[in-house]
């Protein structure tokens, strides 16, 4: 191409200097021919003036001299004036005629001076002379112009071929401008996807389906987000590099899903995002369905008949009331994808308005919980265990509650997600545990009866190294012996680092408190993790204890349970348990504690203190 493009512009260049000889040729050209017409014209009237002036009786020499200075040089070539010879036949023909007629004519004057001929002669030789100058003028004209048109032509083609050469030039310079720009398009954009899976990366999909949205503001989009429920344990399993494949994989397959103006983008390890179009909602779900079912199928094939199961969440940008900003409808379609419950055959949520109320509380929470806590709006409940050897209170739960400065009384499901969220449940959580020691300080000054009192911690807090180290700073600000105090945590950490979990409860151990396994049952229990945690208690969920359970299974179950712990010298702790008959046969079974709707709902702690200066 650039070889194409040099040879143009030297033909150009070329062209471009001929043109501007020629051209100055042209004008000299027809500046000396129009001189040759001129002259030769003189020649013709001079000659009749000449006649006229001899037949006057007024010779004049001169002006035969003249005339013949004129017609040797137009014969010769030589002469003053500096007048072209053409070499054209007809006028050549003309002028020598012409050169004769004008000898005759001069022999003509002198003899008309020697008065050997008269007047009339001359005047016939002036006509004839006349007719022969003026064909010589049109001879002239007419090479004049026949030079001027060839030049013309000349000129004319010139200008064609310098126009096409032009027009090759413009078009080849285009072409190349073209494919240039076309390749730094094809390299940019490469350079913004991602290089595992072939998406976008995060940023450019919000750059260009930001731009989709503000282009094209009636068409239906739809914002979905993607998940593989525990991926961990893919790369865990089976390795890093397969974990890779199974994404690269996924992302293949979403890119081939796309059509016109739809995009997809990778937030982070197993998150996609997808720009898609709709006519009806339907549709969406069930174009996703066939891609999760495809990678499904690849990691089914791959990976010893194993596979994960994804979630997705879809926000529609009809179910926005507010302005289309990309980053709105991706919170939101996350959101939704947060809502899918695990183990439910609902994978794909729509953003609604359900959830909407919800995220708008959640947002309120957020917005109110720093000052919430300053203020000390967090109150303590405590929820009674009640010991089945003796039907007495063995201890309590202390569980947290938000009154609020209006009087309302917000439960903990409702604001301690957004806590863990916005990493603020350590300081709530101390609250709490600050809250009890106060409180059993105070019983404890007065001489009253204490019992022990479990607190919840998030296992956020595990991430924090130096939590058991402020633990046993507050509870010996407080004094308070340490087995006053248990503390309760869900064993999900151990899916995320078994390690960390045994490590930490083991440095709990070594600070005085007791343990306890909270929700056992509830997700991924295992019972040989119980063998390595040497913690106290064991706190069996109340999804066993509830309406719809299995009841036969589940208390198998519970039984089982109870008599593996009872091993290790673990206390069980039945809890949400809500009926008479369960409390029989949880003793039957051998369970220590139940903390129930059956015996005592959470209360203030004035209430508590009242059960325990009655000796309940
Ligand atoms: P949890 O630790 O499993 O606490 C027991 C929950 O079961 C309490 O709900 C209690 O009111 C409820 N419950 C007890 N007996 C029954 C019953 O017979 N039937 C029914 N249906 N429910 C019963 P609550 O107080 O709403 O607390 C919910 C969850 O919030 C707690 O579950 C715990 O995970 C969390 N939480 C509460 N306080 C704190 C805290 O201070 N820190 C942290 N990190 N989490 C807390
Ligand atoms: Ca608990
Ligand atoms: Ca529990």
């Amino acid at each position: 191409m650039k070889r194409f493009f040099i040879r143009g512009l030297t033909v150009l260049f070329t062209l471009l200097i001929l043109f501007g000889g020629i051209t100055l040729h042209t004008v000299i050209q027809s500046q000396a021919n129009g001189q040759l017409i001129n002259y030769v014209g003189i020649v013709r009237g001079a000659a009749q003036r000449l006649v006229k002036l001899e037949l006057a009786d007024k010779p004049n020499d001169e002006l035969i001299q003249y005339l013949d200075d004129i017609i040797n040089e137009l014969v010769s070539g030589d002469g003053p004036y500096g007048l072209p010879t053409p070499q054209d036949s007809t006028y050549q023909e003309n002028l020598k005629i012409l050169d004769r007629m004008w000898k005759q004519i001069k022999g003509g004057v002198s003899a008309y001076r020697n008065e050997e001929t008269g007047g009339d002669a001359l005047l016939l030789l002036s006509e004839a002379y006349f007719i022969q100058a003026n064909d010589t003028v049109f001879a002239a004209e007419a090479y004049s112009n026949r030079q001027t048109h060839v030049l013309l032509t000349v000129c004319i083609v010139m200008l064609v071929i310098m126009l096409l050469t032009w027009v090759f030039i413009l078009f080849a310079f285009s072409k190349n401008l073209l494919s240039l720009e076309k390749s730094n398009k094809k390299l940019s954009d490469l350079a913004r996807r991602d290089t595992l899976t072939g998406v976008y990366l995060i940023d450019t999909f919000k750059e260009k389906a930001q731009q989709l949205l503000d282009d094209l503001p009636g068409e239906r989009f739809a914002v979905l987000y993607t998940d593989f429920a525990d991926f961990k344990y893919i790369n865990d399993v089976f390795g890093y590099a397969y974990g890779d494949n199974v994404l690269s994989h996924y992302g293949d397959i979403l890119r081939a899903g796309l059509r016109q103006n739809e995009l997809c983008g990778r937030v982070s390890a197993d998150n996609f995002v997808l720009l898609l179009r709709y006519e009806d909602r339907a549709e969406i779900v069930s174009r996703q369905r066939q891609a999760d079912k495809q990678i499904r199928g690849f990691m089914h094939d791959s990976c010893d008949g194993q596979w994960l199961s994804t979630c997705c969440g879809i926000c529609c940008v009809e179910d926005i009331s507010e302005d289309l900003k990309i980053d709105v409808l991706l919170d939101r379609a996350n959101f939704a994808r947060k809502t899918v419950k695990t183990g439910t055959r609902q994978n794909y949520v729509y953003y609604d308005e359900s959830i909407r109320t919800r995220l708008r509380e959640e947002k309120d929470i957020e917005n109110r919980m720093q000052t919430a806590l300053e203020r000390r709006e967090f109150t303590v409940y405590y929820q009674p265990k009640v010991d089945l050897r003796t039907g007495k209170i063995g201890g309590a739960e202390a569980l947290v509650r938000w009154q609020t400065q209006d009087d309302t009384v917000i439960g903990p499901d409702r604001f301690i997600p957004v806590f863990e969220r916005k990493f603020m449940i350590a300081q709530l959580d101390q609250f709490v545990l600050e809250e009890v020691c106060r409180w059993l300080r105070r019983q404890l000054d007065a001489g009253k009866r204490v019992l022990p009192v479990s607190v919840n911690v998030s296992r956020l807090q595990f991430y924090d190294q130096n939590f058991v180290e402020r633990y046993v700073e507050i509870r010996e600000r407080y004094q308070i012996p340490p087995q006053l105090l248990e503390i309760e945590f869900t064993e999900t950490i151990a899916v995320e680092n078994t390690s960390l979990l045994v490590a930490t409860v083991n440095k709990l151990k070594r600070a005085g408190f007791s343990c306890a396994i909270d929700d056992f049952g509830k997700g991924y229990s295992s019972l040989s993790l119980l063998k390595s945690l040497p913690i106290d208690t064991l706190k069996v969920d109340g999804f066993f204890f509830s309406e719809g359970a299995d009841r036969e299974r589940d208390m198998a179950v519970v039984q089982g349970v109870i008599d593996l712990v009872k091993k290790f010298r673990v206390n069980t702790v039945a809890e949400g348990v809500e009926h008479a008959e369960q409390v029989e046969y949880l003793r039957k079974i051998g369970c220590d504690f139940i903390q129930g709707y059956v015996f005592y709902r959470p209360m203030p702690k004035g209430e508590y203190e009242k059960l325990l200066d009655d000796g309940k």
